[in-house]
């Protein structure tokens, strides 16, 4: 994720900021080219500091679940992040805000990171091809489950509070579950529709990296939370679950690829070294490029080790849990390699 500067005293701002903290000016993110508008608040109406053009908030403003900006005659109330959502959470129940919220923050940042990337995101309620969310709880339809399906991407609103989470994160013996984890594995089930199912050559060589994915679904999942993974999983898959089955490999890699891309992004825009003469040469680095900009996927990996490596620690310094619990094999690198070849004529 990018960082962000007030167009009024230049102040940083993060992607979420709807003021900012220094001089007290509104402010908006603008997905067209990816920059953080600021506005006097005192105006009668939301003309930018620098550009001096005047915009709209998305709806969602009104919830305090979006801060994204659209141009003033735009022809919708909401931004292209909210146009998505098909289903939001019963507003009369004041306990769903805090969730909802949660839920945004990281589904507005998937948004920024698939956007950057380039990919087309319609909206299925227009477009039979395209994408939605459902945030839905159990009384919208018991049997619902977090999940993808046909380009709705269904996420139950209790993933959003964290005792909950961390029980089923517990429960399932997972490393690390979050909001954010969840939203880039359900969307790498839509992507795989859209760029691997209709194109004969990237279906082949997806088979022959991830496996065929014509196995039994069904039978694979109940396969893999009967018996579990394989003792030596760590050797070629990034997680236990992504043993289950091809598309559930395809996934989590993606997920993780796009969680490596974002974090080498943000160590880009905040400049960040590890130079340290009690660190061997091949633990240094110096985050000079976008990752976006970057051709050789291994050169982005070379970067991410050694900073996950230093942001962990910090992590430990403050008692708790690491940023990045995951080990990178070379034979996931090749994995992700594909994706990040596959996705290199979108930028
Ligand atoms: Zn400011
Ligand atoms: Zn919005
Ligand atoms: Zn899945």
């Amino acid at each position: 994720m990018k960082v962000f500067q007030c167009g009024h005293c230049n102040y940083p701002l993060f992607f979420e900021n709807n003021t900012c903290e220094n001089c007290g000016h509104l402010s908006g993110y603008r997905d067209l080219d990816r920059q953080m508008v600021t506005f006097d608040p005192a105006g009668s109406s939301l003309i930018s500091d620098r550009e001096k053009i005047e915009y709209k908030y998305c709806k969602n403003k009104a919830h305090g679940v979006c801060n994204w900006i659209i141009a003033k005659n735009y022809p919708h109330d909401y931004c292209r992040s909210c146009q998505l959502n098909r289903t939001i959470p019963d507003l009369s129940v004041k306990e769903n805000f805090p969730n909802w919220h949660h839920l945004e923050v990281a589904k507005h940042r998937l948004i920024y990171q698939l956007q950057k990337i380039g990919l087309d995101l319609p909206s299925k309620m227009t477009n039979e091809e395209g994408l939605c969310f459902d945030f839905v709880t159990k009384n919208n339809d018991p049997n619902l489950m977090t999940g993808h399906a046909n380009g709705v991407i269904t996420i139950l609103l209790k993933e959003a509070d964290s005792v909950l989470r961390e029980q089923a994160r517990k429960d399932l013996q997972e490393p690390y579950r979050t909001l954010i984890g969840h939203l880039r594995h359900e969307v790498g089930h839509y992507f795989w529709e859209r760029l691997i199912s209709e194109n004969q050559d990237a279906l082949q060589t997806f088979r022959n990296i991830f496996g065929n994915e014509e196995a039994n679904y069904a039978d694979a999942l109940q396969t893999y939370y009967k018996q579990g993974a394989p003792d030596d999983w760590r050797d070629s898959y990034i997680s236990k679950y992504a043993t289950s089955h091809p598309w559930e490999e395809w996934a989590e890699t993606w997920a993780h690829y796009l969680h490596i891309m974002d974090m080498v992004e943000t160590a880009h825009f905040f400049g960040l070294e590890v130079n340290s003469k009690a660190i061997s040469e091949n633990m240094k680095i110096a985050s000079t490029f976008d990752p976006y900009t970057i051709k050789d996927f291994r050169s982005i990996v070379q970067t991410c080790i050694p900073l996950s490596y230093a942001v962990n620690s910090i992590n430990r310094s403050m008692g708790i849990s690491d940023v990045y619990p995951f080990v990178i094999t070379a034979a996931v690198v090749k994995k992700m390699s594909f994706i990040h070849e596959l996705l290199l004529p979108y930028r």
